[in-house]
């Protein structure tokens, strides 16, 4: 096992994984900017170092600088938590040859399904169902045109480098199409620095529904079942439940089987999300993040298992804690992400937090790295705590979390919390009944 841990983040995930650290015996240390040398993070962690000014690039996303730290504190290994490094091949080399262990995937794994066309391709070999489309990237407009003829109108014309929803067009007709595909691939261009772009059918009502797995990296794979991640503004999750609202226990265990297999066999090594789209019953591959996700404490609260552990557990070469026919599912959690953001606007709320009370009692969760007095920086994501509530039941879950939403106090700022006092008493949310274009229809709806 480990002797100490760097954590390369900053935020709620800085937390959560030095509590894991903690529990596990092994000692923390943080980096920080200059920005957050008063943040929990800092405060809690055993040894902590400054890396450099505030802009992300020159801290948190600063190679030299968070292997230098390493060395100074001789941590053996590092967390990325998500965003920043944790989808960087090139720092899970670095590390390698530096001889510090990063907690994640195999670069190789890393780069693999951070290139989406080549994402798509192999887990299609290993027997996943993607979204019918083209089989590689796109370039000229007459190839783009025999492909969406193929597959039917509407297509969407996503850029292989993607993430945050850039780069995405869709086509509705054939004279719609030469347009997409430029518009795309500029965006794209701009936006990564490569304009490789692919066609998918476009699917109109989805949700969107991720199987969460870890594997050992020596061929063994468990899945710990799904998170219905529907409720989204501009491909932002907002709301996170498990299980989804839309699936029954065989689907559950035959999407999940088909994945773990996959990963299994691909010897991945770690803690992964596969995406999916979710319509008429089937379900499409759109992607794999090759890291923890924020939405990951509803997979904890329904199944018993703390994800950070086992990640550091495969990271240090002691196997996967839990066997498949292990792994249980109780109940149904909740999670809101409560950003500092004006709830109708979403634009960034930042300032000083003056008053900041959780909610408690039973089921209730909450994991955030701020407090009454904490000045929110303006440099990184909104993202302030998350409210995960667990029930016996969905409706029971329902009842519990608009009673915890009532109780949290967030002053001095402004923040989604009302959102959520609204959702949580709408009709369709009460009743699961919501696609991917479910809420930004409501907020257009309810200006
Ligand atoms: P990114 O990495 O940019 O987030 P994804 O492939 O995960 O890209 O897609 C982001 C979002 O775009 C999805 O959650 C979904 O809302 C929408 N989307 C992606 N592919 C399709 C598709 N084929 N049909 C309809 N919507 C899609």
């Amino acid at each position: 096992m480990f002797q100490k841990i760097l954590i390369a983040n900053r935020g709620e995930i800085a937390l959560r994984v030095l509590r894991a650290a903690k529990e596990l015996g092994i000692k923390t240390v943080a980096v920080h900017s200059t920005a957050d040398a008063e943040a929990m993070h800092v405060r809690l962690a055993d040894e902590s170092v400054c890396i450099g000014p505030p802009a992300a690039r020159d801290s948190y996303l600063n190679i030299h600088q968070i292997v230098a730290a390493c060395e100074v504190t001789g941590a053996d290994a590092i967390h990325p938590g998500y965003g920043f490094l944790s989808e960087n091949a090139k720092f899970a080399e670095i590390l390698a040859a530096h001889n510090i262990t990063f907690i994640g995937p195999s670069a190789e794994h890393i780069r693999l399904m951070g290139d989406k066309i080549e994402a798509k391709r192999t887990v299609r070999k290993l027997g996943i169902p993607v979204v019918p489309g083209s089989e590689g990237a796109v370039r000229e407009e007459d190839e783009a045109r025999k492909i969406a003829a193929e597959i039917g109108y509407p297509v969407l014309i996503k850029a292989s480098a993607g993430g945050g929803g850039r780069g995405m067009k869709v086509a509705r007709s054939q004279a719609e199409l030469a347009q997409a595909l430029s518009t795309a691939r500029s965006e794209a261009g701009a936006a990564f620095g490569d304009d490789a772009v692919y066609i998918e059918k476009y699917l109109e009502k989805p949700r969107h529904i991720e199987v969460q797995v870890v594997g050992d990296g020596a061929g063994n794979a468990v899945h710990l079942g799904e998170r219905d991640c529907s409720l989204q503004r501009r491909h932002q999750k907002l709301w996170e439940e498990a299980n989804s609202p839309a699936l029954n226990a065989d689907e559950r265990m035959r999407i999940g089987g088909i994945v773990a297999k996959a990963i299994a066999d691909m010897g991945y090594s770690g803690a992964g999300t596969v995406e999916f789209l979710y319509e008429n019953g089937e379900f499409y591959f759109i992607e794999m993040n090759t890291r923890l996700q924020v939405e990951h404490p509803v997979t904890e609260a329904i199944t018993g298992i703390d994800l950070v552990h086992e990640q550091i557990r495969v990271a240090s070469g002691g196997g996967l804690s839990v066997k498949q026919e292990d792994v249980r599912f109780f109940g149904h959690a909740i999670e809101c992400r409560i950003n500092a953001e004006d709830p109708r606007t979403f634009i960034p709320s930042p300032g000083t937090i003056t008053h900041f009370h959780t909610p408690g009692g039973l089921g209730v969760r909450v994991d955030s790295g701020v407090y009454s007095g904490y000045r929110i920086p303006p440099y990184y994501d909104s993202l302030i705590g998350k409210l995960i509530v667990h029930g016996r039941n969905r409706v029971e879950c329902m009842m519990r979390l608009r009673r915890a939403l009532d109780e949290f106090v967030v002053d001095g700022i402004k923040s989604t919390l009302p959102l959520f006092q609204e959702l949580v008493g709408n009709v369709d949310v009460a009743n699961g009944d919501y696609d991917i274009h479910w809420l930004e229809n409501y907020l257009a709806d309810h200006q």
